[in-house]
């Protein structure tokens, strides 16, 4: 989970409201197909070209995201916070909006949808930033996961016998996920822009819950 420190109110925004947030990755054989996922919970895939909607798992209904939850799209203020997301693959900034959830670091949401995106060599990315961790390389992993990696480290993942079957360049994989949801690349400076900031109060509708 990305935001997990003490929630404040549950409220509408008229306006998506922009946060940094962190993907797995599926593709097909082919890697023309590339599909967002969470990185941990539900396995279901980002549909392309429309909102992903937030669904609780919990048997009690409640409006989803619920401040006694942990329910929701999740996405935090600063990027740097995404380096501790486990397995990153996919890093970029999204839009929310309906239903959010604000947390210090962040928020959950009920809607979302990608606004730009970059492909990162995780391993890169612990150590470093997004601007430093271009992966070079894409490997398919068995059921279609997806591992970008960068020649150093595919190397490493070599010499210690991880196995990495099929592999495509990754500026052709990043390019057919950008295709697939029709957005743009994320510059690979602009992580040192820094965080985001909350909307204005006046962007808020309803207070509640
Ligand atoms: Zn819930
Ligand atoms: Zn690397």
């Amino acid at each position: 989970m990305l935001v997990e420190d003490l929630p404040r109110a549950a409220q509408t925004f008229a306006e998506p409201v922009l946060a940094w947030r962190a993907w797995a990755l599926s593709t097909d054989r082919n890697f023309t197909e590339p599909r967002l996922h969470p990185v941990i919970g539900s396995p279901r895939p980002w549909p392309p070209l429309e909102p992903a909607r937030a669904t609780c798992r919990r048997l009690r209904p409640h409006p989803v995201p619920d401040v006694g939850c942990t329910c929701g799209l999740h996405a935090v203020l600063q990027p740097g916070a995404l380096r501790w997301t486990r397995d990153p693959v996919v890093v970029g900034t999204v839009a929310l909006w309906g239903r959010l959830v604000e947390h210090e670091r962040g928020y959950r949401a009920e809607f979302g949808y990608p606004q730009r995106l970059r492909l990162v060599c995780r391993l890169c990315f612990w150590q470093r930033d997004v601007a430093g961790s271009v992966p070079d390389v894409v490997a398919r992993m068995r059921g279609g996961r997806v591992l970008p990696l960068c020649l150093e480290h595919l190397e490493l993942a070599h010499r210690y016998g991880f196995p990495t079957p099929t592999l495509a360049p990754a500026r052709k994989v990043e390019q057919a996920l950008l295709c697939a949801y029709a957005v743009d690349l994320l510059g690979a400076d602009a992580p040192s822009a820094g965080g985001m900031r909350r909307p204005a109060d006046a962007a808020r509708v309803t207070a509640g819950g």
